[in-house]
């Protein structure tokens, strides 16, 4: 995808090419990379229901947070490469075994991907409401992409002192950066017609 050429996904805007292999903080490559897709029991127990959330775990993150429960799939970037119509029929599986919702969880990085496969499974007969189940730390422009796409927002917000935030995921302005994506995920929640 050519948006991938001078990567700007998320706030850290590292500017590689990830089509050629460059890698930016996240390390994401090309092609959506996924460690898990499952049923999930122990989300908020709104969205994981009695039959759990349809939850897609991505690989890689833009933070690097010292408590992280994910470290082997955010940090070691453990995970498996698939192409968008694989992640399509894996929403598809999901939603045949039950599941509430899609669960989308650090996906900032593959956002033009998942709408893609968001897409095909729609023409296939996806008809799950979708979570965004994100840090927080999330790019405006990225996030607009997802507009109309997204049933339900579940931001973290990891952080009111920026200075907790560097010291513990390694990041600047988290604060700022966080408050303007939530903002963003509300005017799109108040419009959605879910
Ligand atoms: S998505 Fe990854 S490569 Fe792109 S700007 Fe963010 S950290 Fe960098």
């Amino acid at each position: 995808m050519e948006i991938l050429d001078k990567c700007i996904l998320c706030p850290r805007e590292c500017k590689v090419n990830r089509n050629v292999g460059e890698l930016g903080r996240c390390r994401a490559g090309g092609m959506p990379k996924i460690a898990l897709a499952n049923l999930h029991y122990y989300e908020e127990p709104c969205i994981s229901g009695e039959k759990g959330s349809g939850t897609v775990f991505f690989t890689g993150c833009n933070l690097a947070c010292k408590f992280c429960q994910n470290y082997k799939i955010s940090q070691e970037f453990s995970g498996k490469e698939i192409s968008v119509e694989t992640l399509a029929e894996e929403f598809l599986r999901l939603q045949a075994e039950g599941a509430h919702n899609i669960n989308l969880v650090t996906a900032f990085a593959y956002v033009p991907m998942i709408i893609e496969a968001l897409k095909l499974a729609k023409d296939k007969g996806l008809k799950l409401p979708i979570v965004y189940n994100s840090s927080g730390y999330e790019a405006i422009q990225t996030l607009k992409m997802l507009d109309g796409y997204i049933d339900v927002y579940l931001p973290d917000f990891k952080y009111a002192y920026n200075d907790l935030a560097k010291e513990l995921s390694g990041v600047d302005n988290y604060f700022e950066i966080a408050q303007t994506a939530i903002k963003e995920m509300k005017r799109q929640a108040r419009k959605s017609s879910f």
